[in-house]
Protein backbone atom coordinates (compact mmCIF):
# COMPACT_ATOMS: atom_id res chain seq x y z
CA UNK A 1 0.00 0.00 0.00
CA UNK A 2 1.65 3.31 -1.13
CA UNK A 3 1.59 6.17 1.20
CA UNK A 4 1.70 9.51 -0.01
CA UNK A 5 2.52 12.85 1.68
CA UNK A 6 1.93 16.16 0.81
CA UNK A 7 3.13 18.35 -2.38
CA UNK A 8 4.77 21.47 -0.94
CA UNK A 9 6.92 23.69 -2.90
CA UNK A 10 7.66 21.16 -5.36
CA UNK A 11 8.45 18.29 -3.22
CA UNK A 12 6.63 15.62 -1.23
CA UNK A 13 7.08 16.17 2.30
CA UNK A 14 5.57 14.38 5.67
CA UNK A 15 2.81 16.22 7.43
CA UNK A 16 4.55 17.58 10.50
CA UNK A 17 1.78 16.24 12.73
CA UNK A 18 3.26 12.39 11.67
CA UNK A 19 -0.06 11.30 10.88
CA UNK A 20 -1.68 9.52 8.22
CA UNK A 21 -5.22 8.48 6.85
CA UNK A 22 -6.28 5.44 4.78
CA UNK A 23 -7.82 6.06 1.57
CA UNK A 24 -10.31 3.25 0.89
CA UNK A 25 -11.06 1.62 -2.69
CA UNK A 26 -15.05 1.72 -2.27
CA UNK A 27 -15.44 -1.28 -4.45
CA UNK A 28 -13.13 -3.67 -2.57
CA UNK A 29 -14.11 -1.76 0.53
CA UNK A 30 -10.59 -1.69 1.82
CA UNK A 31 -7.90 0.78 2.29
CA UNK A 32 -5.42 1.25 -1.13
CA UNK A 33 -3.05 3.94 0.05
CA UNK A 34 -2.80 6.44 2.53
CA UNK A 35 -2.70 10.19 2.41
CA UNK A 36 -1.39 12.78 4.99
CA UNK A 37 -3.26 13.99 7.77
CA UNK A 38 -2.60 17.56 7.11
CA UNK A 39 -2.98 20.00 9.99
CA UNK A 40 -2.79 24.19 10.24
CA UNK A 41 1.01 24.13 10.21
CA UNK A 42 1.27 22.09 7.01
CA UNK A 43 -1.22 24.08 5.46
CA UNK A 44 0.90 27.46 6.37
CA UNK A 45 3.77 25.89 4.90
CA UNK A 46 2.13 24.94 1.53
CA UNK A 47 0.46 28.86 1.90
CA UNK A 48 3.99 30.31 2.70
CA UNK A 49 5.18 28.07 -0.23
CA UNK A 50 2.53 29.82 -2.61
CA UNK A 51 2.82 32.94 -1.17
CA UNK A 52 6.35 33.38 -1.53
CA UNK A 53 6.17 32.26 -5.59
CA UNK A 54 3.10 34.68 -5.78
CA UNK A 55 5.96 37.38 -4.88
CA UNK A 56 9.29 36.56 -5.94
CA UNK A 57 11.47 34.22 -8.19
CA UNK A 58 10.68 33.02 -11.98
CA UNK A 59 6.50 32.89 -11.10
CA UNK A 60 6.48 36.29 -10.21
CA UNK A 61 8.56 37.30 -12.87
CA UNK A 62 7.32 34.79 -15.80
CA UNK A 63 5.53 36.67 -19.07
CA UNK A 64 2.00 35.32 -19.45
CA UNK A 65 2.91 34.12 -22.79
CA UNK A 66 5.90 31.77 -20.84
CA UNK A 67 2.72 30.77 -18.15
CA UNK A 68 0.56 29.86 -21.23
CA UNK A 69 2.93 27.71 -22.58
CA UNK A 70 3.62 25.78 -19.24
CA UNK A 71 0.13 24.67 -18.78
CA UNK A 72 -0.06 24.03 -22.70
CA UNK A 73 3.13 21.11 -21.79
CA UNK A 74 1.15 19.96 -18.55
CA UNK A 75 -2.05 19.57 -20.77
CA UNK A 76 0.32 17.05 -23.11
CA UNK A 77 1.54 15.37 -20.07
CA UNK A 78 -1.95 14.69 -18.64
CA UNK A 79 -2.93 13.34 -21.81
CA UNK A 80 0.20 10.83 -21.91
CA UNK A 81 -1.02 10.13 -18.47
CA UNK A 82 -4.86 9.60 -18.69
CA UNK A 83 -5.15 6.02 -18.68
CA UNK A 84 -2.85 6.04 -15.07
CA UNK A 85 -4.91 8.60 -13.75
CA UNK A 86 -8.04 7.54 -15.01
CA UNK A 87 -7.42 4.12 -12.94
CA UNK A 88 -6.09 5.78 -9.93
CA UNK A 89 -9.80 7.82 -9.64
CA UNK A 90 -11.34 4.61 -10.02
CA UNK A 91 -9.60 2.96 -6.96
CA UNK A 92 -10.22 5.48 -5.15
CA UNK A 93 -13.81 7.38 -5.50
CA UNK A 94 -15.34 3.80 -7.41
CA UNK A 95 -16.14 6.01 -10.78
CA UNK A 96 -16.66 3.76 -13.66
CA UNK A 97 -13.19 3.62 -15.73
CA UNK A 98 -15.22 4.47 -18.79
CA UNK A 99 -16.36 7.49 -17.56
CA UNK A 100 -13.36 8.09 -16.21
CA UNK A 101 -11.32 7.81 -19.27
CA UNK A 102 -13.70 9.78 -20.92
CA UNK A 103 -12.76 12.85 -18.16
CA UNK A 104 -9.00 12.12 -18.35
CA UNK A 105 -8.89 12.27 -22.13
CA UNK A 106 -10.97 15.53 -22.06
CA UNK A 107 -8.81 17.17 -18.99
CA UNK A 108 -6.01 18.99 -20.93
CA UNK A 109 -8.46 21.01 -23.07
CA UNK A 110 -9.01 22.64 -19.74
CA UNK A 111 -4.97 23.39 -19.48
CA UNK A 112 -5.43 24.29 -23.10
CA UNK A 113 -7.70 26.52 -23.11
CA UNK A 114 -6.82 28.58 -20.41
CA UNK A 115 -3.16 28.10 -20.92
CA UNK A 116 -4.11 29.47 -24.63
CA UNK A 117 -5.88 32.22 -22.85
CA UNK A 118 -3.12 33.43 -20.04
CA UNK A 119 -1.92 36.22 -22.47
CA UNK A 120 -4.91 38.04 -23.45
CA UNK A 121 -5.92 38.98 -19.97
CA UNK A 122 -6.16 42.86 -21.69
CA UNK A 123 -6.82 45.40 -19.79
CA UNK A 124 -8.85 49.01 -21.36
CA UNK A 125 -7.65 52.63 -21.90
CA UNK A 126 -10.63 54.84 -21.10
CA UNK A 127 -11.58 57.82 -22.52
CA UNK A 128 -11.86 59.88 -19.73
CA UNK A 129 -13.71 62.78 -19.18
CA UNK A 130 -10.78 64.39 -17.37
CA UNK A 131 -7.92 66.78 -18.63
CA UNK A 132 -4.62 65.65 -19.48
CA UNK A 133 -5.29 62.16 -18.43
CA UNK A 134 -5.01 58.84 -18.71
CA UNK A 135 -6.67 56.39 -17.39
CA UNK A 136 -6.04 52.50 -18.09
CA UNK A 137 -7.12 49.46 -16.20
CA UNK A 138 -4.76 46.14 -15.41
CA UNK A 139 -6.26 42.57 -14.35
CA UNK A 140 -3.86 41.39 -12.11
CA UNK A 141 -3.92 37.77 -10.12
CA UNK A 142 -6.27 37.82 -6.74
CA UNK A 143 -3.15 36.48 -4.75
CA UNK A 144 -2.80 32.70 -3.28
CA UNK A 145 -6.01 30.49 -4.49
CA UNK A 146 -7.10 27.83 -1.54
CA UNK A 147 -9.03 25.13 -3.86
CA UNK A 148 -11.54 22.91 -1.84
CA UNK A 149 -13.06 19.85 -3.91
CA UNK A 150 -15.53 17.32 -3.33
CA UNK A 151 -14.90 13.92 -4.24
CA UNK A 152 -16.77 12.85 -7.04
CA UNK A 153 -14.61 14.02 -9.73
CA UNK A 154 -11.23 15.50 -8.02
CA UNK A 155 -9.04 15.94 -11.05
CA UNK A 156 -11.93 17.72 -12.86
CA UNK A 157 -12.47 20.16 -10.27
CA UNK A 158 -8.23 20.78 -10.56
CA UNK A 159 -8.93 21.77 -14.27
CA UNK A 160 -12.08 23.72 -13.75
CA UNK A 161 -10.65 26.15 -10.44
CA UNK A 162 -6.47 25.68 -11.02
CA UNK A 163 -6.57 26.44 -14.90
CA UNK A 164 -8.64 29.38 -14.75
CA UNK A 165 -6.17 30.58 -11.43
CA UNK A 166 -3.08 29.94 -12.82
CA UNK A 167 -3.65 31.29 -16.51
CA UNK A 168 -4.80 34.53 -13.99
CA UNK A 169 -1.26 34.19 -12.57
CA UNK A 170 -2.17 33.32 -9.49
CA UNK A 171 -0.46 30.21 -7.06
CA UNK A 172 -2.99 27.48 -5.51
CA UNK A 173 -3.08 25.45 -2.30
CA UNK A 174 -5.64 22.50 -2.99
CA UNK A 175 -7.18 20.21 -0.35
CA UNK A 176 -8.85 17.82 -1.85
CA UNK A 177 -11.53 15.45 -0.43
CA UNK A 178 -9.95 13.07 2.42
CA UNK A 179 -12.01 10.36 0.89
CA UNK A 180 -10.14 10.90 -2.61
CA UNK A 181 -6.75 12.68 -2.50
CA UNK A 182 -5.09 10.26 -4.40
CA UNK A 183 -5.04 11.20 -7.95
CA UNK A 184 -4.57 15.22 -6.86
CA UNK A 185 -1.02 14.05 -5.55
CA UNK A 186 -0.49 12.15 -8.56
CA UNK A 187 -1.21 15.10 -10.62
CA UNK A 188 1.19 17.21 -8.92
CA UNK A 189 3.88 15.19 -9.93
CA UNK A 190 3.13 16.31 -13.58
CA UNK A 191 2.82 20.02 -12.63
CA UNK A 192 7.27 19.57 -12.02
CA UNK A 193 7.26 17.97 -14.64
CA UNK A 194 5.88 20.48 -16.63
CA UNK A 195 8.70 23.14 -15.25
CA UNK A 196 5.81 24.78 -12.84
CA UNK A 197 7.66 26.64 -10.76
CA UNK A 198 7.99 25.98 -6.80
CA UNK A 199 5.29 26.68 -4.82
CA UNK A 200 2.73 27.83 -7.83
CA UNK A 201 0.75 24.54 -7.17
CA UNK A 202 0.60 22.61 -3.58
CA UNK A 203 -1.50 20.00 -2.17
CA UNK A 204 -2.35 19.61 1.04
CA UNK A 205 -4.54 16.48 2.23
CA UNK A 206 -6.23 15.95 5.40
CA UNK A 207 -9.86 16.21 6.63
CA UNK A 208 -12.02 19.40 6.18
CA UNK A 209 -12.21 20.22 9.59
CA UNK A 210 -8.63 20.45 10.15
CA UNK A 211 -6.56 20.88 6.80
CA UNK A 212 -10.15 22.56 4.91
CA UNK A 213 -10.77 25.08 7.53
CA UNK A 214 -7.04 25.99 8.23
CA UNK A 215 -7.14 26.97 4.64
CA UNK A 216 -10.21 29.01 4.48
CA UNK A 217 -8.84 30.53 8.02
CA UNK A 218 -5.56 31.51 6.60
CA UNK A 219 -4.77 35.35 6.41
CA UNK A 220 -2.29 35.04 2.86
CA UNK A 221 -5.27 33.08 1.09
CA UNK A 222 -7.22 35.54 -1.20
CA UNK A 223 -9.84 33.47 -2.53
CA UNK A 224 -11.42 30.09 -1.96
CA UNK A 225 -13.12 28.28 -4.70
CA UNK A 226 -14.99 25.54 -3.03
CA UNK A 227 -16.79 22.23 -4.58
CA UNK A 228 -18.90 20.41 -2.05
CA UNK A 229 -22.24 20.03 -0.40
CA UNK A 230 -24.54 23.26 0.43
CA UNK A 231 -24.00 23.06 3.96
CA UNK A 232 -20.47 22.91 3.72
CA UNK A 233 -20.43 25.89 1.02
CA UNK A 234 -22.45 27.93 3.63
CA UNK A 235 -19.69 27.63 6.87
CA UNK A 236 -17.26 28.37 4.49
CA UNK A 237 -18.64 31.25 3.00
CA UNK A 238 -19.62 32.92 6.65
CA UNK A 239 -15.68 31.19 7.20
CA UNK A 240 -14.15 33.01 4.81
CA UNK A 241 -15.47 36.47 5.86
CA UNK A 242 -13.53 36.79 8.87
CA UNK A 243 -10.26 37.47 6.51
CA UNK A 244 -12.39 39.04 3.19
CA UNK A 245 -11.30 37.05 1.54
CA UNK A 246 -13.53 36.42 -2.21
CA UNK A 247 -15.22 33.07 -2.10
CA UNK A 248 -16.39 31.29 -5.52
CA UNK A 249 -19.29 28.10 -4.51
CA UNK A 250 -19.93 25.66 -6.82
CA UNK A 251 -22.51 23.32 -4.84
CA UNK A 252 -25.56 20.58 -4.83
CA UNK A 253 -28.88 20.52 -7.00
CA UNK A 254 -32.30 19.13 -7.49
CA UNK A 255 -32.10 19.94 -10.57
CA UNK A 256 -35.43 19.04 -12.79
CA UNK A 257 -34.79 16.94 -15.93
CA UNK A 258 -38.67 18.05 -18.08
CA UNK A 259 -40.54 15.81 -20.54
CA UNK A 260 -42.96 17.44 -23.09
CA UNK A 261 -45.19 15.59 -24.87
CA UNK A 262 -44.26 16.42 -28.30
CA UNK A 263 -40.62 15.38 -27.64
CA UNK A 264 -38.36 12.25 -28.97
CA UNK A 265 -39.49 9.76 -26.16
CA UNK A 266 -36.50 7.44 -26.82
CA UNK A 267 -33.74 10.10 -26.71
CA UNK A 268 -35.40 11.52 -23.38
CA UNK A 269 -35.76 8.41 -21.81
CA UNK A 270 -31.70 7.88 -22.15
CA UNK A 271 -31.44 11.28 -21.15
CA UNK A 272 -33.29 10.77 -18.00
CA UNK A 273 -31.17 7.67 -17.26
CA UNK A 274 -28.14 9.61 -18.42
CA UNK A 275 -28.62 12.39 -15.32
CA UNK A 276 -29.83 10.23 -12.69
CA UNK A 277 -27.94 7.06 -13.60
CA UNK A 278 -24.57 7.91 -14.30
CA UNK A 279 -21.75 8.11 -12.10
CA UNK A 280 -24.02 6.37 -9.86
CA UNK A 281 -26.19 9.02 -9.30
CA UNK A 282 -23.51 11.15 -6.83
CA UNK A 283 -23.01 14.17 -9.64
CA UNK A 284 -24.24 17.46 -8.79
CA UNK A 285 -25.83 18.11 -12.15
CA UNK A 286 -27.97 14.65 -11.48
CA UNK A 287 -31.06 15.25 -13.38
CA UNK A 288 -32.77 14.01 -10.18
CA UNK A 289 -36.90 14.99 -10.51
CA UNK A 290 -37.96 13.61 -13.36
CA UNK A 291 -40.89 15.73 -14.49
CA UNK A 292 -43.14 14.26 -17.14
CA UNK A 293 -46.27 15.79 -19.11
CA UNK A 294 -49.21 13.96 -17.26
CA UNK A 295 -50.65 13.12 -21.23
CA UNK A 296 -47.81 10.82 -21.85
CA UNK A 297 -46.35 9.98 -17.95
CA UNK A 298 -47.52 6.44 -17.89
CA UNK A 299 -46.03 5.07 -21.26
CA UNK A 300 -42.56 7.31 -20.29
CA UNK A 301 -42.42 6.18 -17.02
CA UNK A 302 -42.08 2.47 -18.54
CA UNK A 303 -39.62 3.40 -20.93
CA UNK A 304 -37.40 4.85 -17.94
CA UNK A 305 -38.30 1.86 -15.99
CA UNK A 306 -37.28 -0.60 -18.50
CA UNK A 307 -33.93 1.48 -19.31
CA UNK A 308 -32.87 1.89 -15.69
CA UNK A 309 -33.53 -1.77 -14.90
CA UNK A 310 -31.34 -3.24 -17.45
CA UNK A 311 -28.05 -1.54 -15.93
CA UNK A 312 -25.52 -3.61 -14.95
CA UNK A 313 -24.38 -3.11 -11.46
CA UNK A 314 -20.38 -4.35 -10.78
CA UNK A 315 -17.08 -3.88 -10.85
CA UNK A 316 -16.30 -0.30 -12.31
CA UNK A 317 -13.32 -1.16 -14.16
CA UNK A 318 -15.14 -3.24 -15.99
CA UNK A 319 -16.28 -1.84 -19.53
CA UNK A 320 -19.83 -3.43 -19.25
CA UNK A 321 -20.80 -1.87 -15.75
CA UNK A 322 -23.12 1.34 -15.68
CA UNK A 323 -23.43 1.26 -11.51
CA UNK A 324 -20.46 1.31 -9.81
CA UNK A 325 -20.09 1.40 -5.94
CA UNK A 326 -21.47 4.33 -3.73
CA UNK A 327 -18.30 6.15 -2.64
CA UNK A 328 -18.14 6.50 1.07
CA UNK A 329 -19.76 4.31 3.71
CA UNK A 330 -21.77 7.42 4.99
CA UNK A 331 -23.41 8.75 1.45
CA UNK A 332 -24.65 4.82 1.03
CA UNK A 333 -26.19 4.93 4.40
CA UNK A 334 -27.47 8.53 3.13
CA UNK A 335 -29.15 7.10 0.18
CA UNK A 336 -30.65 3.98 1.95
CA UNK A 337 -32.20 6.84 4.43
CA UNK A 338 -33.90 8.86 1.68
CA UNK A 339 -35.13 5.38 0.23
CA UNK A 340 -37.33 5.22 3.34
CA UNK A 341 -37.95 8.40 3.53
CA UNK A 342 -39.34 8.16 0.00
CA UNK A 343 -41.80 5.26 1.15
CA UNK A 344 -42.87 6.83 4.52
CA UNK A 345 -44.16 9.78 2.35
CA UNK A 346 -45.95 7.48 0.41
CA UNK A 347 -44.10 7.59 -2.94
CA UNK A 348 -44.75 4.37 -5.03
CA UNK A 349 -41.50 2.59 -5.50
CA UNK A 350 -41.17 1.04 -9.25
CA UNK A 351 -37.81 0.32 -9.50
CA UNK A 352 -34.78 -0.77 -6.94
CA UNK A 353 -35.65 0.35 -3.33
CA UNK A 354 -32.86 -0.66 -1.48
CA UNK A 355 -29.16 -1.94 -1.17
CA UNK A 356 -28.16 -4.13 -3.66
CA UNK A 357 -28.74 -7.66 -3.25
CA UNK A 358 -25.16 -9.78 -2.53
CA UNK A 359 -23.07 -11.18 -5.70
CA UNK A 360 -19.75 -12.71 -6.24
CA UNK A 361 -19.02 -9.28 -7.63
CA UNK A 362 -20.36 -7.07 -5.60
CA UNK A 363 -18.75 -8.61 -2.48
CA UNK A 364 -17.11 -5.30 -0.69
CA UNK A 365 -18.79 -2.29 -2.18
CA UNK A 366 -21.51 -0.34 -0.84
CA UNK A 367 -23.80 -0.87 -3.92
CA UNK A 368 -27.17 0.47 -3.96
CA UNK A 369 -30.41 -0.53 -6.56
CA UNK A 370 -30.41 2.23 -9.32
CA UNK A 371 -34.44 3.29 -7.79
CA UNK A 372 -37.21 5.02 -9.03
CA UNK A 373 -40.50 6.66 -7.40
CA UNK A 374 -43.40 7.93 -9.18
CA UNK A 375 -46.62 9.39 -7.41
CA UNK A 376 -43.91 12.06 -5.81
CA UNK A 377 -45.69 15.45 -5.25
CA UNK A 378 -43.13 18.73 -5.13
CA UNK A 379 -43.48 18.99 -1.75
CA UNK A 380 -42.28 15.51 -0.07
CA UNK A 381 -38.67 15.58 0.98
CA UNK A 382 -37.34 13.24 -1.80
CA UNK A 383 -37.90 15.81 -4.21
CA UNK A 384 -36.53 18.71 -2.52
CA UNK A 385 -33.42 17.22 -1.05
CA UNK A 386 -30.34 16.21 -2.65
CA UNK A 387 -29.69 12.24 -2.30
CA UNK A 388 -26.63 12.39 -4.54
CA UNK A 389 -27.42 9.22 -5.26
CA UNK A 390 -29.12 6.72 -7.90
CA UNK A 391 -32.80 7.98 -6.75
CA UNK A 392 -35.04 9.43 -9.31
CA UNK A 393 -38.23 10.99 -8.47
CA UNK A 394 -40.86 11.55 -11.29
CA UNK A 395 -43.56 14.14 -10.91
CA UNK A 396 -46.26 14.47 -13.36
CA UNK A 397 -47.19 18.15 -14.87
CA UNK A 398 -50.02 19.57 -16.59
CA UNK A 399 -48.23 22.39 -19.51
CA UNK A 400 -45.55 24.78 -19.31
CA UNK A 401 -47.07 27.18 -16.37
CA UNK A 402 -46.85 23.99 -14.29
CA UNK A 403 -43.19 22.77 -15.22
CA UNK A 404 -41.98 26.22 -14.57
CA UNK A 405 -43.79 26.59 -11.04
CA UNK A 406 -42.38 23.00 -9.82
CA UNK A 407 -39.03 23.39 -11.91
CA UNK A 408 -38.25 26.35 -10.25
CA UNK A 409 -39.77 25.50 -6.58
CA UNK A 410 -36.45 24.67 -4.87
CA UNK A 411 -33.33 26.19 -3.30
CA UNK A 412 -31.37 24.84 -5.80
CA UNK A 413 -30.63 26.09 -9.24
CA UNK A 414 -27.76 24.06 -10.87
CA UNK A 415 -28.98 22.71 -14.26
CA UNK A 416 -32.48 21.68 -15.81
CA UNK A 417 -33.25 19.62 -18.79
CA UNK A 418 -36.09 19.91 -21.15
CA UNK A 419 -37.29 17.74 -23.50
CA UNK A 420 -39.67 19.09 -26.73
CA UNK A 421 -39.42 19.78 -30.42
CA UNK A 422 -41.24 23.30 -29.81
CA UNK A 423 -38.59 26.01 -30.61
CA UNK A 424 -41.14 28.15 -29.27
CA UNK A 425 -41.07 26.25 -25.87
CA UNK A 426 -37.44 25.37 -25.65
CA UNK A 427 -36.73 29.56 -25.85
CA UNK A 428 -39.38 29.80 -23.04
CA UNK A 429 -38.37 27.43 -21.29
CA UNK A 430 -34.59 28.11 -21.14
CA UNK A 431 -35.37 31.52 -20.01
CA UNK A 432 -37.72 30.77 -17.47
CA UNK A 433 -35.97 28.09 -15.45
CA UNK A 434 -33.82 29.69 -12.84
CA UNK A 435 -30.50 27.12 -13.71
CA UNK A 436 -27.21 28.07 -13.95
CA UNK A 437 -27.39 25.75 -17.21
CA UNK A 438 -30.26 24.70 -18.96
CA UNK A 439 -30.11 21.87 -21.39
CA UNK A 440 -32.43 21.05 -24.31
CA UNK A 441 -32.48 17.74 -25.87
CA UNK A 442 -29.47 16.54 -24.23
CA UNK A 443 -28.27 16.26 -20.51
CA UNK A 444 -24.84 16.25 -18.31
CA UNK A 445 -23.29 17.98 -21.67
CA UNK A 446 -20.34 20.09 -19.98
CA UNK A 447 -17.43 21.74 -22.41
CA UNK A 448 -13.49 23.73 -20.77
CA UNK A 449 -15.20 26.85 -22.93
CA UNK A 450 -19.29 26.87 -21.38
CA UNK A 451 -19.47 28.95 -18.13
CA UNK A 452 -20.79 26.16 -15.93
CA UNK A 453 -21.84 27.15 -11.93
CA UNK A 454 -25.47 27.65 -9.63
CA UNK A 455 -28.07 30.06 -8.86
CA UNK A 456 -29.74 30.54 -5.46
CA UNK A 457 -28.01 27.50 -3.17
CA UNK A 458 -26.33 26.09 -5.93
CA UNK A 459 -23.58 28.43 -5.76
CA UNK A 460 -21.48 32.01 -6.37
CA UNK A 461 -19.57 32.08 -9.52
CA UNK A 462 -18.82 30.75 -12.45
CA UNK A 463 -16.37 28.09 -14.00
CA UNK A 464 -14.81 26.92 -17.36
CA UNK A 465 -15.50 29.76 -20.25
CA UNK A 466 -13.59 33.10 -20.45
CA UNK A 467 -15.26 34.79 -17.57
CA UNK A 468 -13.74 31.89 -14.85
CA UNK A 469 -10.44 33.27 -15.36
CA UNK A 470 -11.84 36.51 -14.61
CA UNK A 471 -12.95 35.36 -11.22
CA UNK A 472 -9.41 35.08 -10.30
CA UNK A 473 -8.37 38.65 -10.92
CA UNK A 474 -8.58 41.88 -9.85
CA UNK A 475 -9.28 45.22 -11.74
CA UNK A 476 -6.91 48.26 -10.69
CA UNK A 477 -7.76 51.45 -11.74
CA UNK A 478 -4.41 53.40 -12.66
CA UNK A 479 -4.67 57.56 -13.30
CA UNK A 480 -1.75 59.27 -14.97
CA UNK A 481 -1.78 62.96 -15.06
CA UNK A 482 0.46 64.74 -17.50
CA UNK A 483 -0.70 68.16 -16.96
CA UNK A 484 1.40 71.29 -16.54
CA UNK A 485 -1.09 73.36 -15.26
CA UNK A 486 -0.84 74.06 -11.89
CA UNK A 487 -1.66 71.84 -9.04
CA UNK A 488 -5.49 72.03 -8.45
CA UNK A 489 -7.23 72.99 -5.41
CA UNK A 490 -6.43 70.28 -3.41
CA UNK A 491 -9.37 70.47 -0.87
CA UNK A 492 -11.59 69.33 -3.74
CA UNK A 493 -12.19 65.97 -5.66
CA UNK A 494 -10.50 65.87 -9.13
P1 LIG B 1 -18.22 18.26 1.39
O1 LIG B 1 -18.89 19.56 1.48
O2 LIG B 1 -18.36 17.31 2.52
O3 LIG B 1 -16.64 18.41 1.18
C1 LIG B 1 -16.06 19.15 0.12
C2 LIG B 1 -14.64 19.55 0.48
O4 LIG B 1 -14.68 20.46 1.58
C3 LIG B 1 -13.75 18.39 0.94
O5 LIG B 1 -12.43 18.63 0.50
C4 LIG B 1 -13.84 18.47 2.44
O6 LIG B 1 -12.71 17.90 3.09
C5 LIG B 1 -13.87 19.97 2.65
N1 LIG B 1 -14.48 20.38 3.91
C6 LIG B 1 -15.43 19.73 4.64
N2 LIG B 1 -15.70 20.43 5.77
C7 LIG B 1 -14.92 21.54 5.75
C8 LIG B 1 -14.74 22.65 6.63
N3 LIG B 1 -15.42 22.76 7.76
N4 LIG B 1 -13.86 23.60 6.27
C9 LIG B 1 -13.17 23.50 5.13
N5 LIG B 1 -13.28 22.47 4.27
C10 LIG B 1 -14.16 21.50 4.57
O7 LIG B 1 -18.75 17.62 0.02
P2 LIG B 1 -18.52 16.16 -0.53
O8 LIG B 1 -19.34 15.23 0.32
O9 LIG B 1 -17.08 15.89 -0.70
O10 LIG B 1 -19.16 16.26 -1.99
C11 LIG B 1 -20.52 16.06 -2.24
C12 LIG B 1 -21.23 17.38 -2.46
O11 LIG B 1 -20.55 18.14 -3.45
C13 LIG B 1 -22.64 17.23 -2.96
O12 LIG B 1 -23.52 18.04 -2.23
C14 LIG B 1 -22.59 17.71 -4.39
O13 LIG B 1 -23.77 18.22 -4.90
C15 LIG B 1 -21.49 18.71 -4.35
N6 LIG B 1 -20.89 18.87 -5.66
C16 LIG B 1 -21.06 20.04 -6.36
C17 LIG B 1 -20.53 20.18 -7.62
C18 LIG B 1 -20.70 21.45 -8.41
O14 LIG B 1 -19.88 21.71 -9.27
N7 LIG B 1 -21.69 22.25 -8.17
C19 LIG B 1 -19.82 19.15 -8.18
C20 LIG B 1 -19.68 17.98 -7.46
C21 LIG B 1 -20.19 17.86 -6.19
Amino acid sequence: MKTYDHFIDGEYVQPLGGQWLDSMDPYKGQPWAQIARGDARDVDRAVQAASRAMSSGPWASMTATQRGKLMLKLADLVAANAERLAEIEVRDNGKLLAEMRGQLNYHPEWWRYFGGLADKIEGAVMPIDKPDMMAFTRHEPVGVVGALTAWNSPLLFIAWKCAPAIAAGCTVVVKPSEFASVSTLEFAALTREAGFPNGVFNVVTGLGAEAGSALVDHPDVAKITFTGSDATGARIYAQAAKTMKRVALELGGKSPNIVFDDCDLDKAAAGAISGIFAATGQTCIAGSRLLVQNSIKDVFTQKVAALGASARKGDPMRADTNIGPVTTPAQFQKIIDYMAIAEGEGARCILGGGPAQPSAELTGGQFVEPTIYTDVTPQMRIAREEVFGPVLSIIGFEDEAEAIAIGNDTIYGLAAGVWTRDIGRAMRMSKALKAGTVWVNTYRAISYMMPFGGMKHSGIGRESGIEAVRQYLETKSVWMSYSEDAPANPFIMR
